[in-house]
């Protein structure tokens, strides 16, 4: 799946939602799904880096993108809620969700840990996925198929020292997709999975690893192979799996 080579007309008149679409790897995925067809509508804090996002997109001649600027941190269960009513009205149905927005909180040991950012990283790293699957879940299942993906990570596998927050709420996003999948498997047409992309040149890698040289990293362009094979419907069969975007 690290080389699946995604045929141009994959996600055509599909409509998917990426959170964390500004930057990193949600702003490499949003450009590659719109590349193969989609219609996205783009999450994220910072209106900025969404319209430059929704520029490119249009610069391009993609399918028009959708900007909904959304804090993970403030947003509470009103917000998705409307969030999924607009959807609603505009398109009516939802064939693909990237959970892919989080933030890294301290790296410190957990004695250390300041409760406040503990919180925070919770929110919006879970929570905020939580209740925006809850609010979509209509839509997607009024679409013929749908794909969730979440992102998770190593550390959300085995957790390692002063990972702290982050490493719980990815241990938490696998139960998450574990639970939908098992859920959704049997009664309806929408499968959930999980990516981990690996290390990937980003502004959250660098801010976790300074010392490293990033041009040694792949780019978000280069892991997009899984995350077009999990969202089209050649993977249509796969439900429950946490995969990896780079060869290990
Ligand atoms: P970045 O920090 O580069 O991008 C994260 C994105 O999430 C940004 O667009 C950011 O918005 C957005 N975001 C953060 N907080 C909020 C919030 N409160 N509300 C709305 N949007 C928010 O990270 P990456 O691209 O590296 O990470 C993407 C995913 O991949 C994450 O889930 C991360 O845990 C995971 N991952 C990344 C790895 C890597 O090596 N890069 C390795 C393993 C997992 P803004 O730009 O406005 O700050």
């Amino acid at each position: 799946m690290h080389n699946y080579q995604a045929p141009t007309e994959l996600l055509k008149d599909k409509i998917i939602l990426v959170t964390g679409a500004g930057d990193g790897i949600g702003r490499a995925a949003a450009l590659s799904y719109a590349a193969h067809g989609a219609t996205v509508i783009l999450v994220g804090r910072t209106t900025k880096k969404l319209e430059d996002v929704y520029d490119e997109i249009e610069a391009k001649g993609y399918p028009q993108a959708a900007i909904v600027p959304l804090n993970l941190d403030s947003a509470a269960e009103h917000d998705y809620i409307e969030l999924a009513n607009t959807l609603q009205a505009e398109f009516g149905h939802l064939d693909g969700v990237l959970h892919n927005a989080s933030i890294l909180g301290m790296r410190t040991p957990l004695a250390n840990y300041e409760p406040s950012t503990f919180e925070q990283v919770m929110r919006v790293n879970v929570t905020s996925q939580f209740l925006l699957t809850q609010a979509l879940m209509p839509l997607l299942l009024a679409a013929p198929q749908a794909s969730i993906i979440f992102t998770t990570s190593s550390v959300g596998r085995k957790a390692r020292a002063y990972w702290g927050a982050y490493a719980v709420s990815k241990f938490a996003t696998e139960a998450m997709m574990q639970l939908l999948a098992d859920e959704l498997e049997n009664i309806s047409k929408v499968r959930v999975n999980a990516i981990n992309p690996g290390a990937t040149r980003t502004n959250m890698r660098a801010f976790a690893y300074p010392a490293e040289d990033p041009s040694t990293l792949k780019t978000p362009e280069e892991i997009m192979p899984l995350y077009l094979y999990l969202m089209g419907e050649d993977s249509s069969a796969i439900n429950g799996q946490s995969l990896d975007a780079q060869p290990k």
